[in-house]
């Protein structure tokens, strides 16, 4: 009875400590979601005073030193952040332009015996710019009201004629 008696209190005691584990985890959880929330809305209200404190220094209204440092730092990230923007638009208006129809010749040289030419196309034929996925691709063209040159959609002038063409 004795073993039987320890056991049970043994068994028991496990309940107990398991129950004990899964409510304080619980707590714990929950108080430190409420930490993170009040962390983040004091984050948001310093953010807020900074903007605000950058805008009275700028406008004149107060003349911190310490102020003024993190200002110029704040205006000279500001500078490199809108370069950055800019090159990152130029390279993302950047067109394929198909080569003009006088590649052709060039492509024939290339072959060197003639009687093979028509097998060896579809194996040979090299990508003509340095992208071959964006050279198969068709992609949207329109044609020059001028001259009916075949230019991307984007294009403003005809590369051919120089046609405004936007
Ligand atoms: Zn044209």
């Amino acid at each position: 009875m004795g073993f039987l008696d320890q056991l049970s209190k043994t068994l028991t005691q496990g309940v107990d400590r398991a129950k004990f584990e899964a409510e304080k985890f619980q707590k714990t959880t929950r108080l430190q979601g409420e930490v993170n929330e009040f962390r983040r809305q004091m984050d948001g209200k310093l953010m807020e005073l900074g903007q605000r404190a950058y805008d009275l220094q700028r406008a004149g209204q107060i003349n911190v030193p310490s102020l003024a440092e993190l200002a110029t730092a704040v205006d000279q990230l500001r500078g490199a952040l809108m370069a950055k923007e800019e090159e990152l638009k130029l390279i993302q208006g950047d067109q394929w332009i198909d080569p003009a129809p006088t590649s052709a010749p060039s492509q024939a040289q290339n072959v060197p015996i003639s009687y093979e030419a028509p097998e060896t196309p579809p194996a040979s034929t090299p990508p003509v710019g340095p992208t071959s996925p964006a050279a198969s691709a068709t992609p949207v063209q329109k044609a020059c009201g001028s001259c009916g040159f075949q230019m991307p959609q984007t294009a403003m002038f005809c590369p051919n004629c120089g046609n405004r063409v936007a």
